[in-house]
């Protein structure tokens, strides 16, 4: 083995599963497995290191400057990749260059801005496992509790939480982090490669507590963690954070001084929304695309600033239940709704700073230059505008706001004046600092530019006395300065010429009097870079020292602009400020789906109202036609809540919101596919945790409970959910469903009520009014919608006809299933009718279909055949 490939065997063995790319001059070169797995996935050419051996080294490259590129690329196919410099310059080195890994890239730990978001945090998370017996429910049943800890490298944000098991899914969902470590022998854990994040295994030893505790301690430098609000059951999510942290130092092997405390997570003051949930509602995704766009943040997000775009994906993820904390969001974002001016000036201003947040992430891990520091600066200029913009506010947020807007003067005069406008991106460049900033730098300056006027002056007197008109100075690598004079003149050429190349045309020579000078001028050169460097080292140093101020300016000119960003959409918008209660109702006045509101041409999006409370109906049955907006309704109520808890205003002309302690939405299972589940498992899973964890203060939407299998079985599966949901737990529900038998409940059940939306019908088409009314619907409409979508007219007239058949058969049917309601205390009993042709065995086999799965093909070979049988 080549030294060199032992290098390259020590680098790998020092850095896991991570695929190394080992820099070679110009070049990264991947070897062995690595590169048969680089050349797959980055589409690079495989070749060999020595080709005639018999076994001949895999072998695949890239220029340098595609790093970032090729690091992007790796990421998102979820590997890790390590990246071993060199640590000398190749031509002064001596043997065998040095060369180190700097640093282990993962899709949580990136920090490049080139590979981030700006709008979106990057978090990596751990889930750390413990079976704490105290907590059991029955003595000696341990219970297990989950900690989470999650941390995002290109901010210094450190949070950790415990949850009940059963809740790692739906954390994870609200942090959204982009890799989540486990330990290697957590049984727990099977990675599942359908997850939105990289699984990433650790060894035990990282997770241990005492472990955990010490590097804590030692990254805060405190003796205890009790500061942090951390308490003795918190002992598996201070685990976790232990493992994030040993992870973050292992791969970055620098220091992370901008970690600086680490806040814990109280469930309890956050409003609870599941995984499900937040699928169905597309709070900060959308189901379709996955991405932002067209999601309720995506579309409600007027913020200025990157880092006011990643607090309010914070907040909407994140919505609270404590009124006072709620209620002084919404008194400040009034108070920027009533005054115009104020909140266009605040939103100028903040469209010129730059994003403080992960600038000081960058320069307290020293990857940082010039042109970072220079926008501190332009950042730090704003400042003082916007302090002066916010004395005096009556809120309590702004106030806040306005007190945590540190000026540094000294820091912001020291960069500008020492800084040029145009800053370089790597220190490297040279050629930053400002005339007149330091002395000693000028003087280098000028002597080096003063040695290159006296090689002008001295070209000039050389031709003067050698009478050769032409005679260039040039300058190369090999011998430096020289003279070159053309093969015409070359016999003019006096003796202390002292010849050093012959080229085709021309002739090289250098003097002693030109090397003197030479070396003058380069040494002058490398001092006033060196001098440079050192200057720049000095400044950052000082901006570092800044970093605890600048964090709290980062975080309140971040809260500055979700407030005016919130304000800036209720003003335009016309919004409303909801009225918070602790009673559970809600009393929505001409709400609108915040979304289609926002995407559906102005005016087109039909307000409806919603009031439930226990005199009003706390349980919502919608019925009526597919298209009609029943979901739309639903997910509307559902999300103007969800808004108004995350302190905001709503589209509402009036909204009374009781405060929610937890939203379930059950809505559409189509995205669950994928991942092997049937539909209908999906939706009972969903259903059955709701049924077992909301409580009166819950708000529960669910649509069309039941449609994965049989009608009698869906449509009783519905009927007991919706008596349980009235008799045992009593919340906020609202239940789109199509069984229009349902709507017979309202009799026996108190807080029931039935709605539906309207239609109209006007030659033969139906037309939805959108408009949510009292009442059961009396019609489904369904084949006048499938002829919308495009049905064949003569099937849809065929449809038709059976519809006029069934009905007939229908109302001279005998035999009707009789349900005794549990929950029928003053009417005793009723009578539920189901299909009354039960008995032909058409309805049979129309009953084992799984309209999901059948192609329209499938659908229309039925009907051929149903047809032929009758
Ligand atoms: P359903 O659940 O009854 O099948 P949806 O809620 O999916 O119906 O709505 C069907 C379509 O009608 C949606 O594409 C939506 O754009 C439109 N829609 C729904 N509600 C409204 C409304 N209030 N105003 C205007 N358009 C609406």
């Amino acid at each position: 083995m080549t030294p060199m490939m032992k290098q390259y065997h020590e680098a790998k063995a020092a850095c896991g599963d991570a695929l190394l790319f080992f820099r070679m001059g110009d070049f990264y070169e991947l070897f062995l497995d690595d590169a048969k797995v680089a050349a797959g996935i980055l589409g690079l050419t495989l070749t060999s290191r020595d080709k005639d051996s018999d076994n001949p080294t895999a072998m695949a490259g890239f220029p340098h400057h595609q790093l970032d590129g090729y690091l992007h690329k790796l990421i998102r196919a979820g590997y890790r990749a390590a990246v071993c410099e060199q640590m000398e310059d190749p031509k002064t080195a001596k043997g065998l260059v040095k060369r180190e890994v700097t640093r282990v890239v993962s899709a949580g730990t990136l920090t490049d801005d080139g590979l981030l978001d700006p709008r979106e945090s990057n978090y990596v998370a751990a889930v750390c496992l413990i079976h704490d017996k105290k907590s059991g429910k029955t003595k000696g049943t341990p219970k297990t509790l989950a900690g989470i800890a999650w941390a995002e490298l290109s901010s210094g944000r450190f949070e950790a939480g415990t949850f009940d098991v059963a809740r790692i899914e739906d954390e994870l969902a609200r942090i959204g982090p982009a890799e989540v470590l486990y330990r290697e022998d957590d049984s727990h854990f099977s990675p599942d490669t359908t997850a939105p994040w990289a699984w990433t295994s650790r060894p035990a030893w990282s997770f241990a507590e005492d472990t955990a505790k010490e590097t804590l301690c030692k990254q805060f430098s405190v003796q205890s963690l009790d500061g942090f609000g951390f308490e003795d059951d918190d002992k598996a999510s201070l685990r976790a954070a232990g493992a994030v942290l040993t992870y973050l130092q292992e791969t970055q092997r620098r220091e992370l001084t901008h970690f600086r405390s680490i806040a814990s997570h109280r469930r309890t003051n956050f409003l609870q929304i599941d995984a499900a949930t937040r699928r169905s509602l597309e709070i900060t995704r959308t189901i379709r695309s996955g991405s932002r766009e067209g999601s309720l943040l995506g579309v409600i997000d007027r913020t200025c600033t990157s880092m006011g775009s990643r607090l309010l994906g914070d907040w909407i993820a994140a919505p609270l239940i404590e009124r006072d904390a709620i209620e002084s969001r919404l008194d400040a974002i009034s108070e920027l709704v009533n005054d115009a001016k104020l909140r266009a000036d605040i939103r100028d201003t903040l469209k010129r700073v730059f994003d403080l947040t992960r600038l000081m992430a960058r320069i307290a891990t020293q990857r940082t230059g010039p042109r970072d520091l220079v926008q501190v600066a332009q950042t730090l200029a704003n400042l003082p505008a916007l302090k002066a913009r916010l004395t005096d506010r009556k809120s309590e947020r702004l106030a806040f706001v306005e007190a945590h807007l540190h000026l540094c003067p000294e820091l912001r005069s020291r960069l500008e004046k020492a800084l040029s406008d145009e800053c370089p991106i790597n220190a490297s460049e040279g050629n930053f600092i400002r005339e007149g900033y330091d002395e000693e730098l000028d003087t280098l300056r000028a002597l080096a530019k003063g040695g290159k006027q006296w090689i002008a002056a001295y070209q000039k007197t050389q031709m003067d006395e050698t009478g050769i008109p032409n005679i260039k100075v040039g300058y190369n690598k090999v011998f430096g300065f020289y003279l070159e004079v053309t093969n015409s003149h070359k016999d003019r050429v006096p003796d202390f010429f002292i010849r050093k190349q012959t080229l085709k045309n021309c002739e090289r020579y250098i003097t002693p009097e030109l090397k003197e000078y030479e070396e003058k001028v380069l040494a002058a050169d490398d001092n006033a870079s060196m001098r440079e460097q050192h200057l720049f080292m000095q400044l950052r140093t000082m901006t570092h020292n800044h970093l605890s101020t600048l964090q709290e300016v980062a975080t309140a000119m971040a809260e500055l602009d979700v407030l005016a960003s919130q304000a800036e959409i209720a003003a335009t918008r016309g919004w409303t400020r909801p009225v918070l209660t602790e009673d559970s109702v809600l009393r929505i006045e001409e709400g609108r789906h915040p979304v289609l509101d926002v995407t559906l041409p102005q005016g087109e999006f039909v307000p409806n109202d919603c009031i439930q409370s226990p005199e009003a109906g706390m349980i919502q049955l919608i019925t009526g036609p597919n298209m009609a907006g029943k979901s739309t309704y639903i997910r509307q109520v559902a999300l103007l809540t969800l808004m108004a808890q995350a302190g905001s205003f709503v589209p509402a002309k009036k909204a009374e919101i009781g405060i929610a302690d937890r939203i379930f939405a059950r809505v559409g299972a189509s995205d669950e596919l994928s991942r092997g589940q049937s539909t209908f498992m999906v939706e009972m899973v969903e259903t059955a945790r709701i049924l077992n964890t909301a409580t009166s203060r819950s708000l529960v939407i669910l649509d069309e409970i039941g449609r994965g299998t049989s009608t009698y079985d869906g449509l009783s599966l519905a009927w007991a959910i919706t008596e349980h949901l009235h008799e045992q737990i009593g919340c906020r529900t609202l239940f789109a469903t199509h069984y229009h038998e349902l709507t017979q409940l309202e009799e026996t059940l108190p807080r029931v009520a039935n709605l539906n939306v309207a239609v109209k019908e006007w030659n033969d088409e139906v037309i939805f009014l959108h408009r949510i009314v009292r009442g059961g619907a009396d019609k489904s409409y369904g084949i006048h919608v499938a002829r919308l979508a495009g049905i064949p007219l003569s099937v849809n007239e065929r449809a038709k006809d059976v519809l006029a058949q069934l009905e007939a058969d229908h109302r001279d049917a005998l035999d009707r299933p009789t349900i005794q309601s549990p929950g029928a205390s003053t009417s005793g009993q009723y009578q539920m009718t189901l299909f009354g042709f039960a008995d032909h065995p058409l309805i049979g086999e129309v009953d084992k279909l799984d309209i999901d799965s059948m192609t329209p093909i499938e659908a229309l070979q039925f009907l051929q055949s149903a047809k032929q049988s009758l």
